[in-house]
């Protein structure tokens, strides 16, 4: 049998991100199984009565509980942490299990947050609703606008949170300038990755501390399970967030995290040809339609800095009609793109991001974000590109475009 290789970092720790999606964190059972072994199983058995005494002391490595271990579960979180390049990962049920998880494992009454105002409607929940219910200050600011970062810091401030490129705006942050910011200033910058993953951007390589995702995106790829992620040093895992997660509980099912292997031995292909594709439709729209944001494009106000930061530029892209009506009008009338509000998907989703998931943030949030009535957010797959061009093209002829 070919000795197990994919838990020993000083052969993996080798590997470009791209072998690390196929091979890192295998581990392998007695049986050599080629593909990954799924454990499903909640609890372990033990020999004896002194072996579970030494494990639950800490004195002996083991499984003990699947809240607390699970070999299917840790094989993934090994495999993101080094396609990652950070030192460890823990993973979560949901995306927002992860940005929760990932927030609250190091804040307390009394702390400041500085968040992008442009994101998630969910995420933008809880910097505006669920953290200053615990006495946690936050202030949502323009991500865009470097001096506006360095403005909002406060003697207190903890965490500056934000996505780059951010949901459904794709405004980009300068991660250079705001994680060397933070760090000056002793504050742990947390990146939400999920439009891009390690794939395409690596925010620990621009200075972050902390990387969440939504594995539901573009990791899993395939639009079966919720899935998330959190990745840091071994301090920050080790010391705040497993506390936390393994008291609170918002593990991810080892089924799921098994759905989620599948999905990253593709990433990377998914990754590259679905931003070919977006690069490519994206330039057929944008003489169709009065705005498109892109960061591939050369029409978009932070193209460079997106440029600098990623290796391509995503499956995801928002453009601009007249109002609500008229984007209704044009995904009614989709016969091959499905009106949908998932992305990452391998296939391709459009959906109307002010009734659907920004919805809930209210008018206001909105308004500030730029998330007007006429905006739809695509998520381009990996069908043959001129069918998605051929659909738009019919779709945006009976919306009067
Ligand atoms: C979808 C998404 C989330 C939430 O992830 P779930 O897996 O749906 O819980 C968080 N952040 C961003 C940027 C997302 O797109």
């Amino acid at each position: 049998m070919k000795k197990d290789t994919g838990q020993d970092r000083s052969i993996t720790g080798k590997w470009r991100p791209a072998t690390q999606a196929v091979r890192g964190g295998t581990w392998r059972s007695e049986h050599g199984e080629t593909s990954e072994a799924l454990f499903l199983t909640s609890g372990y058995t033990y020999d004896d009565a002194e072996t579970v005494a030494a494990r639950f002391a800490g004195d002996e490595a083991g499984m003990t509980y699947s809240r607390l271990q699970n070999p299917t579960v840790a094989m993934l979180e090994e495999r993101i942490a080094l396609m990652e390049g950070a030192e460890a990962c823990r993973v979560q049920a949901t995306g927002m299990a992860a940005m929760t998880t990932a927030l609250l494992c190091q804040l307390s009454a009394g702390d400041h947050v500085v968040a992008a105002r442009a994101a998630f409607g969910s995420c933008r929940w809880l910097t505006d609703n669920l953290l200053p219910r615990f006495g946690i200050e936050t202030s949502t600011i323009d991500s865009r606008d470097n001096a506006a970062w360095e403005a909002a810091i406060r003697p207190n401030t903890k965490v500056v949170f934000f996505e780059t490129p951010a949901n459904p705006t794709m405004d980009i942050v300068d991660m250079d300038f705001v994680c060397a910011l933070a760090r000056a200033h002793n504050i742990v910058t947390v990146v939400d990755n999920a439009f891009a993953t390690a794939a395409l951007q690596r925010p620990l390589d621009f200075g972050a501390d902390v990387v969440a995702y939504s594995a539901t995106k573009l990791m899993e790829g395939q639009g079966r399970v919720l899935a998330g992620a959190v990745c840091g040093s071994e301090a920050f895992i080790n010391e705040k967030l497993l506390p936390f997660q393994r008291n609170t509980g918002p593990n991810l099912s080892p089924f799921n995290a098994w759905v989620v292997h599948k999905g990253l031995e593709t990433l990377d292909l998914r990754a590259m040809r679905q931003s070919e594709n977006a690069l490519q439709v994206g330039r057929f729209l944008e003489g169709r339609v009065p705005a498109l944001l892109y960061p591939g494009l050369a029409s978009h106000p932070q193209h460079d800095l997106a440029a600098r930061q990623m290796k391509a530029f995503g499956p995801i892209f928002s453009f601009l009609v007249e109002n609500r009506a008229q984007a209704f009008a044009l995904l009614n009338a989709l016969e091959l793109v499905d009106i949908s509000n998932n992305i990452g998907d391998s296939r391709s989703l459009m959906t109307h991001p002010a009734s659907t998931t920004h919805a809930s943030m209210g008018q206001d949030a909105r308004d500030e974000m730029g998330v007007v009535e006429g905006m739809l957010r695509v998520n381009i797959g990996l069908e043959d590109p001129l069918d998605i061009i051929d659909d738009l093209d019919q779709a945006l002829a009976k919306a009067g475009l």
